[in-house]
Order: C-alpha cells, then structure tokens, then sequence
C-alpha cells in the first residue's frame, strides 16, 4: 500500500478532530488551544508531544490574532513538521545503496505480535529486491511458531534460513547464522529474537549473549538494533519503546500497522520521545507493504 492509503484512517481521524477543534474559529484564543490539545491527545500524539506542539504554537501566534482556520491549519502543520525535523533521522543506508559493513548485521527485537517476522520478512523482500544476498537467522527458539513463520516468509522472499529445534539457546543459533554469513558471503543478515519483555535482566542478558557471540565473527556487529512496534496499540507502543531502550541499546525502530488503525498519531509521539530514529513503517501484510520513513512525507500526508 502507499503511504496515503496506509495512513488513511488516521488521516480520518486526525483530520476531523482537528478541523472540529478548529471549526468557526478565527481567533488563536484558549478555547481553541485547549480543543488542539484534546484532539491531538485523541489522536494519539501522547501527552508530552502535544504540549510541546501547543507551546510552540502558543509562542509564534499572538494571542486572539485574527486568523482563518486555513491558515492555523499551516502552522500546526509546520509545528508538527519541526517536532519531527528534531527527532533523529535515519539515513544510514538505503536498500538499494552500498551497506556500510558485510555483512551488515541486524537484530530484530520487539514483544509478540508486533508485526516483527513479518517486519523481517518484508525487509528481506527489499534487500533481495535490491540485489543483496540476505540470510536470516531464527533466535527467536522460544516459540515454534517463530521458526515457522520465518521459515515461511524465507521461502516466499526466496532466501536461506539458519535455524535449530525449538528451546535451543538463542546465541547457539546466531552463532550459526554468523558462521553461514561468513561462509556465504551475505550481504545482509537479519536476526530474529524472543521478544519475551516480562524480565528486563533476562531480555538484556540474551541479547549481549547475542551480541558477544556475533562480535567474534564481525567486529561491532550487531549494526542494528532494530524495535519493531505495533502502531495500533497506540500508547502500548511507547510503553513498550520505554523497556526495550532500558534493555539494550535500539538503535532504529520500526512501526506496523498503521493501516487499519486511527492511532498512527503515535508514530509522532515515538519519534518525539525516542532519541533513535523510526527507520520504517509497516503499512499491510504483505511484503511490499514496508516504507522508508520520510517525516516531509509522513507529515504532507497526515494533512492532505
Ligand atoms: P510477531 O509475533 O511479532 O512476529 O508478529 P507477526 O509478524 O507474526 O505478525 C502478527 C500479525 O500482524 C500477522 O497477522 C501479520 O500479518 C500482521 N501484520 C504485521 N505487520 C502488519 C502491518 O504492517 N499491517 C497489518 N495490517 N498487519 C500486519
């Protein structure tokens, strides 16, 4: 899907709460502030996000100045755009350019259900599109219904697979994949993990597991930390974001499911919160449905 028709239902609702809270008005007054602020909160921009959109708002309107709803409309729109222009951007590497290490290792981390063997399997679709050879590694051993999943989704994209039984020790696993890696030259390697988050020591102590292991074959390896989180739990998802950035060191964060939800409000809120970059964003089921996130865009199409 395009970014416009994955972001439509929050485009619905995004819209129309915030042309109610403008509707008739043509002064910047309290009234009109406090409505901003309600539907923004509804829209699942979160609490601290929207204060900061209103403060700046606030600070560049004069107080009960004539303005047309047309014209509020821009400037919410620029504020918006300004809050996301300051969060971090990332632009390390594109799918199609030069990676900055082989292999380039990703670690895919996010609780069940996110979206995150599908986030794996539409990313493998691109790099694969992109002509690199991509190996993906089953460590998520915690439920068989992982292995299954990408084992499925490494046959539909048409790329190898390193996977043991289920119960076997994550890091036995990533070993392998390293190992294969190297062997086969890979371009790519994404890695699955158990996305277990009901014990942070635990978590932080399988990842570095992880970690460790795959330094002894690539130095500074994993490249990334990707945190896949699902956009349709709205205020979940910055729960979430919160104990995974305590646990271990995400350094990009993908969203899914922004179609089929109001709540994509929330991609503001994370990229506002989070020192690190939202990187993607899941717009369907199927593998085409991954998009680079562009804020410009992201924003162009949240008002139009
Ligand atoms: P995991 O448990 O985190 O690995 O989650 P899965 O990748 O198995 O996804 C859980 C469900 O969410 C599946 O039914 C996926 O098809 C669905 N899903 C994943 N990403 C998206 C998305 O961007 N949009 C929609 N609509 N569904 C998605």
């Amino acid at each position: 899907e395009s970014l416009d028709q994955g972001l439509q239902k929050t485009k619905e609702g995004f819209l129309s709460k915030i042309s109610k809270a403008i509707a008739g008005k043509n002064t910047v007054d309290e009234e009109v502030l406090d409505n901003l602020e309600e539907a923004l909160v509804s829209a699942d921009v979160g609490v601290d996000t929207t204060v900061r959109i209103i403060d700046r708002i606030e600070q560049r309107v004069a107080k009960d100045k004539y303005m047309g709803t047309g014209e509020l409309n821009r400037i919410l729109q620029e504020e918006i755009e300004n809050i996301l222009v300051e969060a971090p951007s990332a632009v390390s590497y594109t799918f199609d350019g030069e990676m900055p290490a082989k292999p380039y290792i990703i670690l895919v981390v996010g609780v069940n259900g996110v979206g995150k063997t599908t986030t794996i399997g539409k990313l493998a679709y691109n790099f694969k599109k992109a002509g690199k050879n991509v190996l993906l590694g089953a460590a998520d051993t915690f439920r068989a219904a992982a292995v299954d999943q990408l084992t499925i989704w490494s046959e539909r994209v048409g790329v190898p697979i390193v996977k043991q039984e289920m119960g076997s020790d994550p890091a036995a696993v990533a070993f392998d994949t390293a190992q294969s890696a190297m062997s086969r030259g890979s371009d790519v390697v994404i890695i699955d993990t158990a996305g277990r988050l009901h014990n942070k020591a635990h978590l932080m102590d399988e990842l570095n597991k992880i970690k460790r292991v795959l330094q002894k074959f690539v130095p500074f390896a994993p490249h990334e930390v990707l945190l896949v989180l699902d956009g349709s739990t709205g205020q979940n998802a910055l729960e979430q974001a919160k104990h995974f950035t305590a646990a271990t060191d995400v350094t990009a964060l993908a969203i899914t499911k922004l179609d089929g939800t109001a709540k994509g409000g929330v991609v503001l809120a994370i990229a506002d919160q989070f020192k690190i970059p939202v990187k993607f964003i899941g717009v369907g089921e199927k593998m085409e449905d991954l998009l680079v996130f562009d804020k410009h865009e992201f924003v162009d199409s949240l008002f139009s």
